[in-house]
Formats: C-alpha cells, sequence, structure tokens
C-alpha cells in the first residue's frame, strides 16, 4: 500500500507540487495523467526517494521514505524520465551491472538478467552496445533494468515517450504482464495511454490533483440528458415525483424546448431510472423529445477539469 499524503515540493518560490493525497492499493494500475509541467515527475522523483518532499508524507507498506529510503528503494523498480542508460555498454553488460546495483545476488543475476531479456523481447540485441539501439529498444533495456529484483512496485516515467506505433503496442503489453506481479504507476500527458492500460487515472494540473477515478466509474454515465417541452412549473412537478434523482440542472432553454442533466443517488443510475423518469414527464403532459444517458470519455474529463 502506497500512502502519500499532502505532499508539497517548492523549487525556491515555485510551488511544483501543491498539497497531493492519494493511496494506491497493491495490484493497482495508475496513471498520472496531465501536461508536460504539471507535476508528474516531481511526484515520481519523490516516491522513489530521488527528491524529498518540501513536507508531507510518504509511506510505502507502513515505511516511512525519509527514514527507510533505502528500503523502499528495494521494493521500486524506476524507469526514470529518458531513460537514463550507460550508452557505451552492451545490453547484457549493463544489465548485469544493473542487478548488482540492484543488489540481486551475484549466483542469480545471469538467470535475472536472461528473464528480464527474454520479457522485453531483447535477445536478439543482448550483446550489442546500448548506443547503437533505436529508442524503442533503449526503453526496453530501461524497463528490463526496473524489473530485475522483482520489485513491488513499478513506477515509469512516460515509458512510451517517442516510441512508434508498434513499440508502443509492445511496451503496453510489457506493463500489464509486469502489473500481474506488481503495483504500476506510469506517467504520461497522453490519454489513450491511459485508456489502453490503467485502471485507475490520477489527472494532476499546475502541481494539484484535480481528479482520482477508477477507470469504469469514469466510463460508466453518471448522468441522464433530457430534453422536453413543456410548460414552466411541469417539468419541476414532474422530477418532484422521482425519489431517486439527486440533483437537475437545467443546461438550455431555448423558449420552444429545454434540455436537463438529472443526476441520481447513490445505487441507481440513468439506466434504470430512465423509464421512471420518461413515466413522470408524460404524465405531466411534457413532451419528451430526448433521452440518453450522457457518455463521458476521459478526454471530456481532462478538458473539463483543465477549464475548472
Ligand atoms: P513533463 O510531462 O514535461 O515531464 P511533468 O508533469 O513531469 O512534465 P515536472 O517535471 O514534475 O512536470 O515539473 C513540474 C514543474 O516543476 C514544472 O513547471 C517544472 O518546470 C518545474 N521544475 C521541475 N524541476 C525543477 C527544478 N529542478 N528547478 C526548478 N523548477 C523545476
Amino acid at each position: 500500500m502506497i500512502n502519500v499524503n499532502r505532499l508539497i515540493r517548492t523549487y525556491g518560490d515555485f510551488t511544483a507540487i501543491d498539497d497531493v493525497s492519494f493511496e494506491i492499493a497493491q495490484g493497482e494500475i495508475v496513471g498520472l495523467l496531465g501536461h508536460n509541467g504539471a507535476g508528474k515527475t516531481t511526484i515520481m522523483k519523490m516516491l522513489t526517494g530521488f527528491l524529498e518532499p518540501t513536507s508531507g508524507s510518504i509511506t510505502i507498506d507502513g515505511l516511512d521514505i525519509r527514514e527507510q529510503r533505502e528500503a523502499i528503494q528495494r521494493k521500486i523498480g524506476y524507469l526514470p524520465e529518458n531513460c537514463p542508460v550507460y550508452p557505451e555498454m552492451t545490453v547484457i553488460d549493463y544489465l548485469n551491472y544493473a542487478a548488482a546495483l540492484h543488489g540481486v545476488p551475484e549466483a542469480e543475476r545471469l538467470e535475472r538478467v536472461r528473464e528480464a531479456i527474454t520479457k522485453t523481447e531483447l535477445t536478439e540485441k543482448a550483446t550489442q552496445f546500448i548506443n547503437t539501439l533505436s529508442r524503442g529498444y533503449r526503453q526496453r533495456v530501461g524497463v528490463a533494468q526496473s524489473l530485475l529484483h522483482h520489485p513491488d512496485i513499478l513506477i515509469l516515467d512516460e515509458p512510451t515517450n517517442g516510441l512508434d506505433p508498434s513499440q508502443v503496442q509492445h511496451m503496453r503489453n510489457l506493463i500489464k504482464e509486469a502489473a500481474q506481479h506488481a503495483t504500476v504507476i506510469l506517467s504520461t500527458h497522453i490519454l489513450q495511454e491511459v485508456q489502453a492500460v490503467c485502471d485507475r487515472v490520477i489527472i494532476v494540473r499546475a502541481g494539484q490533483k484535480v481528479l482520482d477515478s477508477r477507470m469504469e466509474d469514469l466510463r460508466s454515465a453518471s448522468r441522464l440528458l433530457v430534453t422536453v417541452q413543456a410548460e414552466p412549473g411541469k417539468v419541476d412537478a414532474a422530477l418532484k415525483e422521482v425519489a431517486e434523482i439527486q440533483s437537475v440542472k437545467q443546461l438550455s432553454d431555448d423558449s420552444n424546448r429545454q434540455s436537463y442533466a438529472l443526476t441520481f443517488r447513490d445505487q441507481t443510475g440513468p439506466q434504470q431510472c430512465a423509464p421512471v423518469v420518461a413515466s413522470a414527464l408524460l404524465e405531466q403532459g411534457c413532451a419528451l423529445y430526448a433521452m440518453q444517458p450522457e457518455q463521458r470519455t476521459l478526454e471530456s474529463i481532462f478538458l473539463e477539469t483543465a477549464a475548472r
């Protein structure tokens, strides 16, 4: 369990991370989504113990990052932004060296390196110098490095940045496969990335958390959009009859037709309540022109949060 509480990070007078809190349970795949400069890398550097928070706390499996940084780092596999690897080493030598740095016992290193090379499909490139690899393959070396010590938590900063579409697909598969054994936090400014691999999204904007939601909750419609033609007061009277309705927001009134967005109480959603709402409106003599559950996409939500 990762627990981030009231995290603040300043650079001089500038507040890069402004009072961010969240919890991540074991096995989740969480996308940190935000524009360039939103604060994703800063959060990741603090989670991995490479940057001190100005204030606030981070605990991982009950360990405090300020007091037990090394113990926490042993649990984490980290792909930093821009994937720093040693270009003058071969893939296999670099991974062997990285395994030693991760504290993998010498007797196990070869097997771990072989396993990481297989998972990241680097076998053909294993003896090649890293500076002769394409960006996508170099990125795979970075991911292979992060897997060597079988971490419980994988933190990947922009793992698909600069990759071509087939490499992106390969990286997504790799992340999903890694997520079977580890909690994964990845950062990206690409919505499709989150949609493709994550089961939860945290949107960061200007250093603040503006949304934290499970993907399935975002996908399920939460509002019912209704368009009617009715005399004043009749819509109000009809909707008051429906106990499940929590709120009514008028969207437009062009003198001819009126549109409303309805939200519902806890367990009831627009799908279940639509027939009851329709009967109530018809009983009051309202002409019903349209009724549909609102389809929200991550894109529309991202734009909504940007407009706030
Ligand atoms: P990107 O998607 O471009 O990598 P990001 O969401 O990862 O962006 P950060 O790199 O965390 O954003 O940066 C957050 C803010 O903090 C930015 O405004 C950035 O310019 C600023 N910042 C980051 N590192 C430093 C630093 N060492 N000194 C001063 N400002 C910094």
